[in-house]
């Protein structure tokens, strides 16, 4: 058993960026870092859109408002510092209907509101201007938003932690959480800590509830496909594409994203996957059940899915994609059916988990762990 001052389960982007805050403040510090996997940011971490997003979506004043503007700053300066390939390619986020222009607007009031730089509000021409093959009757253009690889923004953080004292335990998993001694005993992992955090992803709940955190809210995966254009049909996108997205779900719709290989895809497709024995899934399930069965649909036929994506670029064709990879969302779903929006923490002795990160927490990832360094100091004071 190897013990530690502080263990932190989950090496994607938000468990290493908040092992990188702790060790900045508290140089000296024992943190181990421990995953089941064989490298870092294999989670959702490493599959996903890509997207450094600006901020436009969310509620002014909300902290995913606050963190994802503060976070997408902070994660353009330290890719620039560490020499990571990234490129604020731009966004336009399309409407094709007259019936979407009120969401379009309001989205424009709360980028605005929430400080996102260069905000402007497109006609059809300047769409196509700056999008040659998509159509739209108007649009937003967001400049800062932008392409990286997360998974090696996570391979920088861990070796920032390696390089800070703090060791990357791989290849570990945690069965079980156990109180012995005043220690938090990671059982499967061999690793003893007096305290830990938990940024495990999809496996939060289950994680919280073996550390006697309480059952609510659960994680409720849904999957993402996504298609990938053949090369020689790449030039049908140059930067993002994004629809005008549904108030009442918590993803953005299936966009058009370059990446920053250079490979362009679309999707992800958001169909739920699991968590039928939690109540809220259900409930979920029979608000959602219109949108379940397109996303059903677009699952199983591929022509479905490009024809939802050909709205935006009408040249798209069947035969300009290949399959694509898929990622899999951790949301957390309340007992009563609510799809959670924002952070949620919960405690339990010695214990601290992170319920709930969902998009944009990768590009919010250095300001998330601020705020989680913050919650550590709170619940386990000069312990940790
Ligand atoms: C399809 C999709 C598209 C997205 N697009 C974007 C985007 O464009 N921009 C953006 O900002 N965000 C996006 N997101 C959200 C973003 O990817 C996540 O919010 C972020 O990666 C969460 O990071 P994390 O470290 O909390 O979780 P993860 O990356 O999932 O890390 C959790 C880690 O915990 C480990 N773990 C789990 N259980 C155990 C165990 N028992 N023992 C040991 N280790 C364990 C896992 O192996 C994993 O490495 C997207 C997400 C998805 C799925």
């Amino acid at each position: 058993m190897e013990r530690y001052d502080l263990a932190i389960i989950g090496a994607g982007i938000v468990g290493l960026a908040t092992a990188r805050e702790l060790l900045a403040r508290r140089p000296g510090m024992r943190i181990a870092v421990v995953d089941r996997a064989g490298e870092v940011g294999t989670g959702q971490t490493g599959h996903n859109s890509g997207v450094i997003h600006a901020g436009i979506y969310y509620k002014p004043g909300s902290l995913k408002a606050r963190l994802c503007v503060e976070g997408a700053a902070r994660m353009y300066a330290f890719c620039e510092e560490r020499g990571i390939a990234v490129e604020r390619c731009g966004k336009v986020i399309v409407a094709l209907r007259e019936s979407e222009l009120g969401r379009l607007d309001e989205l424009e009031r709360r980028g605005q509101a929430n400080g996102v730089p260069g905000l402007r509000r497109l006609t059809a021409p300047q769409i196509t201007e700056l999008e040659p093959h998509c159509t739209g009757i108007a649009g937003l253009h967001s400049p800062n938003t932008g392409i990286v690889d997360f998974a090696a923004v996570a391979r920088a953080l861990a070796d920032d932690v390696r390089q800070a004292g703090g060791e990357i335990v791989l290849g570990r998993a945690v069965t079980g959480v156990a109180r012995d001694n005043g220690e938090v005993r990671l059982d499967g992992a061999e690793v003893a800590a007096r305290n830990a955090v938990f940024c495990a992803g999809g496996q939060a709940s289950r994680l919280a509830l073996a550390a006697g955190a309480s059952e609510d809210p659960r994680i409720v995966p849904f999957r993402g496909q996504y298609l990938r254009l053949r090369p020689e049909a790449r030039e049908l996108v140059r930067g993002l594409i994004y629809p005008v997205p549904d108030p009442d779900l918590p993803f953005l719709g299936v966009h058009l994203t370059k990446h920053i290989s250079g490979d362009v895809l679309l999707g992800p497709s958001a169909m739920l996957v699991g968590g039928l024995r939690w109540p809220g899934t259900w409930k979920v399930m029979r608000r959602f059940w219109k949108t379940g069965v397109q996303e059903l649909h677009m699952a199983v036929n591929r022509r479905a899915f490009v024809a939802a994506c050909a709205r935006y670029v009408p040249e798209l064709r069947v035969g300009d994609v290949t399959g694509g990879p898929a990622g899999v969302r951790a949301q957390a779903v309340g007992r009563d059916g609510a799809l959670v929006d924002d952070f949620v923490f919960s405690e339990a002795a010695g214990t601290l988990h992170v319920r709930n990160a969902p998009s944009p927490a990768a590009t919010s990832s250095l300001a998330i762990a601020d705020l989680i360094a913050d919650r550590v100091h709170d619940a386990f004071g000069a312990a940790a």
